[in-house]
């Protein structure tokens, strides 16, 4: 450990104590080694303590727990953004929450196999979550979602947490950055195809059953469905999965491979940390940082 950023961080005007230099010494030495993990259900307290001064980054996974046909988990959209979160934490230096595995998927619910929450509630584990980590010092926050039945919801949570709690927050739809990336060569972003089934490979390859690919339905069809209700400018509302793809699913993911996956959630999580570093900044220039959250820990 060298001396020198320490003196200048005690000049920036933070207020010298002992009590104070003690902090920074503590968390200069905890800085020093890299920490064991990015879960924050990995770490301990101190470990905690001493990210967010360093950087109060945290990423929230959200995903859902559904059917997915017979070759991948119903946890493969939350098997998806965490290991997308966990590898932009690590090249943003952030920590990834534990905001659980569910989400709100009505539309799966025809299939044994999908749990699902109200929006209400999920909005409320959402900001509950998030906001218990702002008033531990935590200021920027990444939602990284990988289901698109969240969407509504994450945006009236987002907006929440940050004008009335302050956090400085960033949405990303980590499946459309996938589509975005790898749409071509997988045959788009389809329910229970190979984009989904790229994911999984890079976290839990034991799951993923490409010997059980079965009753696909029809691609044309789910195709069309898919692209009706991604447009920007109309959204028609389905009822259930069923209206896209009769048996649940429908895709090609028969060649997907481990080093496949690997290489899209390197190229995806490199993507959104260029992206959201960026975002962050101009957020910081064009809405004054985070004095919102010092605020708030004044008056609460
Ligand atoms: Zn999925």
């Amino acid at each position: 450990m060298t001396l020198l950023p320490l003196r200048g961080k005690v000049g920036m005007g933070v207020g010298w104590s002992w009590h104070r230099l003690f902090e920074l010494i503590t968390s200069e030495v905890l800085n020093m080694s890299s920490l064991p993990s990015r879960y924050f259900i990995d770490l301990t307290q101190p470990e905690i303590a001493a990210q967010f001064r360093k950087n109060p980054l945290v990423i929230l996974p959200a995903g859902s727990v559904e059917q997915h046909g017979p070759h991948l988990p119903t946890g493969t959209d939350i098997y998806a953004s965490n290991v997308i979160g966990h590898a932009v934490a690590e090249r943003m230096d952030g920590l990834v929450l534990p905001g659980g595995p569910l989400g709100v998927t009505p539309m799966h619910m025809p299939f044994e196999g999908t749990i699902t929450l109200t929006p209400e509630t999920y909005q409320r584990v959402v900001v509950e979550s998030c906001e218990s980590t702002a008033r531990h010092g935590a200021k920027r926050l990444l939602i990284l979602n990988w289901h698109e039945g969240n969407i509504p919801s994450l945006a009236i949570a987002s907006e929440k947490l940050h004008r009335d709690v302050g956090m400085s927050v960033i949405v990303v739809q980590a499946c459309y950055v996938a589509a975005e990336l790898y749409g071509h060569d997988c045959g788009g972003l389809t329910h229970g195809g190979e984009i989904e089934a790229l994911a999984v490979l890079a976290y839990r390859p034991d799951l993923v059953h490409l010997d059980r690919i079965d009753y696909s339905s029809d691609h044309g069809h789910g195709r069309k469905w898919d692209r009706l209700r991604r447009t920007r400018s109309y959204q028609p509302v389905l009822r259930d999965i069923k209206t896209i793809a009769q048996t649940g699913w429908y895709g090609a993911p028969e060649h997907a491979t481990v080093d496949k996956g690997l290489k899209m959630l390197n190229d995806i999580a490199g993507a959104i940390a260029k992206e959201c570093t960026d975002l962050f900044h101009l957020l910081d220039e064009a809405q004054g940082g985070t004095a919102e959250i010092k605020h708030l820990k004044v008056a609460g």
